[in-house]
């Protein structure tokens, strides 16, 4: 999609692979600059980290990277020897083979000095740092957010609960560092969590237009800055450069991501991370794209910084994922409306249970409400051994034919 310009300026593409190799290095370097790195998951207050001078690291994106170069069945095997079963996420088994075998596409991570466990994604997460904090000897703190109903009262109880464990949370880092924590520090790194957390959703938004100048592919690949930088300037400026970028090249110009756009996709669940192209390629065949899914929006957030503590304890608790299921729908349709969909894959993820339980009163939800039908499929987002090539085929051929019956 977005491509080096060829003028001095470096394109979005060029400034995405610079910052993560600097992330990296910087991650790397840590101990011997005497600073300090927190493993943390891709759900949590990361800006208390930012504003404290600790490098947050995420075992996820670096789990993304082992499945992408398709090393998760080896490293999953390495593990499996070990007593591990294959039905735990394909994330965690990535990790943990990783660190059985030593094999990383980017030469590994360094050890954590600290691990935070945010249980508003999964309680794998926290099963998973509780085995790295023992490795590695390092403090873990499980920050507790309970599913936040749709009650005032217990919304209310809910957020002080948080709050409380945040204030929890700072006191353990100071402990880390042996500094204060500067609040002013993170009123700062906040207004610039919330500036780059706008630009990312006007960037997921590009996908409103007809075409779409933006598949879920690209937002795929351009989110990984807002997990892992969010909270810096290098963020906010990485999404202004793509925005102009998409806007002048294909948006002013009204160019569509795929030629014949027909089918204008919902997809729910995370992806099947080592399918991307060949899904891609396969849909534009039916003229079909896949525009939006919760998961890329869970990185949308409103942060306020005039009151940091409520405010990160409010966003990081009403993620899509730890919401009732009623929310999460009403989310979804939300997209569906904003973004003209008439299409609706629905991914049962082996992996990940936490996403996928309720999948099926969801479709029944959307459905019945949008009265676009889903086509469902079950694999795994990083294992290509519970993938079945001729089943996905079958069924999306299937599907457009229904779309196409149904004249939707
Ligand atoms: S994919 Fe699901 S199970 Fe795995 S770490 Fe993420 S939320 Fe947890």
């Amino acid at each position: 999609m977005t491509k080096e310009t060829g003028t001095s300026k470096p394109g979005a593409r060029e400034i995405m692979k610079r910052l993560t190799q600097d992330y990296y290095g910087e991650a790397a370097r840590a101990r011997q600059e005497g600073r300090r790195v927190a493993y943390t998951t891709a759900v949590s207050p990361a800006e208390l980290f930012v504003a404290h001078d600790v490098i947050p690291v995420y075992p996820e994106n670096h789990a993304v990277m082992c499945i992408m170069r398709r090393m998760t069945p080896t490293l999953s095997a390495a593990i499996e020897k070990k007593g591990y079963t294959t039905h735990l996420c394909a994330y965690a088994r990535s990790d943990l083979g990783y660190r059985e075998l030593d094999e990383s596409p980017i030469g590994g991570l360094p050890d954590p000095d600290f691990l935070l466990a945010c249980n508003a994604q999964c309680f794998t997460l926290t099963k998973w740092f509780e085995v790295l904090s023992r490795r590695y000897q390092a403090p873990l703190f499980v920050l507790d957010t309970p599913q936040y109903i749709r009650n005032d009262k217990a919304r209310r109880n809910i957020i002080r609960y948080v709050e409380a464990q945040i204030y929890e949370l700072i006191g353990a880092l100071e402990d880390l560092t042996g500094r204060r924590f500067d609040f002013d520090r993170l009123r700062e790194v906040l207004t610039l969590s919330r500036e780059a957390c706008r630009l990312y959703k006007e960037f997921l938004d590009l996908a409103r237009h007809r075409p779409s100048p933006i598949s879920i592919f690209d937002v795929l690949i351009h989110m990984a800055i807002i997990v892992y930088l969010r909270g810096t300037p290098q963020a906010v400026d990485y999404y202004q450069t793509l925005l102009e970028e998409i806007r002048t090249e294909k948006v002013a110009k009204g160019i569509g991501v795929i030629n014949n756009e027909r089918f204008r996709l919902y997809w729910e669940n995370l992806p099947v991370w080592f399918k991307f192209r060949e899904h891609s390629e396969l849909l534009s065949s039916y003229g079909a794209v896949i525009l939006t899914s919760l998961y890329v929006h869970a990185w949308s957030y409103d942060f306020d910084p005039s009151d940091p503590i409520r405010s990160l304890a409010e966003n990081y608790t009403g993620v899509f994922s730890n919401v009732e299921l009623e929310e999460r729908a009403e989310m979804a349709l939300d997209l569906f409306r904003r973004y003209a969909l008439n299409g609706n894959i629905m991914f049962l993820n082996r992996s990940c249970k936490a996403v996928t339980f309720g999948e099926h009163e969801l479709r029944e939800i959307l459905t019945r409400e949008t009265g676009v039908p889903a086509l469902v499929f079950e694999s795994d987002m990083g294992d290509p051994r519970f993938y079945s090539e001729v089943q996905v085929k079958t069924r999306l051929q299937a599907y457009f034919e229904s779309l196409e019956r149904l004249n939707i």
